[in-house]
């Protein structure tokens, strides 16, 4: 693609970003739509997080992702929160508006539409959340009005419990409940949807998983995985060897970054896009 005057910026903040596959994701749609944008990664240090919002501004960078440690620190420096992100408490994504920039939650959708494209039911699902971190979160608020249920699991269980409460106000019914972790036995059900939330089994810690027990995956129809690397988890080697349909979270990484790139530029991205650009992660990976 061809930089000239009229090239638009977008990028990614956090710390670190040098791994981020999020370039690949914005620069193959630009390309594939004939959007004159560039996608850049820029490590921002946490003293200069205001700063780098503010920078941004004046340099007239159109949209930028927000990733670890900023999701919820870059909120003070927004000139407006969509409703969504406001209710997570966590932005991923900033769209330049009046006067700075206005963020959103595109980790929320964008883990329905991973699911939708994997053809994994959500709707009235009995659902198990493993973890009660930001990602955990997301995916609490995302199910809320569409799970049967919703069981959070935690180490921490006073984490899973707080957002098992904000959920049922947020939905207006009690659809959520929590559970420590190591007390997974008391889980009567038997056809659960379950997402992995927890950072267990990530590269290069890959021989872990938070449920060590088959008898537990014997209760589990989907593992909805948000790890990609590695790319088969051992978490998702558990679902399969007892017999459950098993994903992991590249599909994640792609819709959240899809959304994010429908913000930005104003058009949707049709599936066959959204394809070819899975492939390219895929190579990447
Ligand atoms: P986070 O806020 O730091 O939360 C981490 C979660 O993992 C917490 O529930 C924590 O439990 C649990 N955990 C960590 N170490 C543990 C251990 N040794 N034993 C038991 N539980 C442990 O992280 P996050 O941002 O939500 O991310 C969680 C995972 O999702 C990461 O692996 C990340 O790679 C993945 N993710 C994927 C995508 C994607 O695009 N595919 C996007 C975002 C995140 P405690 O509360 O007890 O500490």
């Amino acid at each position: 693609m061809e930089i000239n005057g009229k090239t638009e910026v977008c990028g990614l903040i956090g710390n670190p970003v040098e791994h981020t596959l999020s370039p690949v994701i914005h620069n193959t749609l630009a390309e594939l739509m004939g959007i004159n944008m560039v996608y850049l990664p820029f490590p921002v240090s946490s003293e200069h997080l205001q700063e780098a919002v503010k920078g941004a501004e004046a340099l007239h960078i159109k949209g930028l992702n927000v990733t670890v440690p900023y999701k919820e620190k870059v909120l003070p420096w927004l000139v407006e929160v969509d409703e969504a992100a406001r209710v997570i408490g966590a932005v991923n994504t900033l769209e330049a508006a009046a006067g700075g920039y206005k963020g959103y939650n595109t980790d929320m959708p964008g883990l329905y539409r991973a699911m939708i494209s994997d053809d994994v039911r959500v709707d009235g699902a009995e659902a198990l959340i493993l973890g009660a971190g930001g990602v955990a979160r997301a995916a609490a608020f995302m199910l809320a009005d569409k799970a049967g249920k919703i069981t959070i699991l935690n180490r921490t269980p006073e984490k899973a419990w707080a957002i098992a409460k904000e959920v049922n106000r947020y939905a207006g019914r009690q659809v959520a409940e929590a559970l420590e972790a190591e007390r997974y036995r008391e889980l009567s059900g038997k056809d659960y949807l379950v997402i992995q939330a927890t950072n267990l089994g990530m590269y290069p810690d890959t021989e872990r998983a938070l449920i060590e027990d088959q008898d537990f995956y014997r209760k589990v129809r989907v593992g909805y995985e948000l790890i990609y690397n590695p790319f088969r988890t051992r978490f998702m080697q558990m679902v399969e060897a007892a017999g459950g349909r098993a994903f992991n979270g590249l599909k994640l990484l792609l819709y959240q970054g899809i959304i994010a790139f429908e913000i930005w530029n104003h058009c949707e991205v049709t599936k066959e896009q959204a394809d070819l650009v899975y492939g390219r992660l895929v190579e990447k990976l």
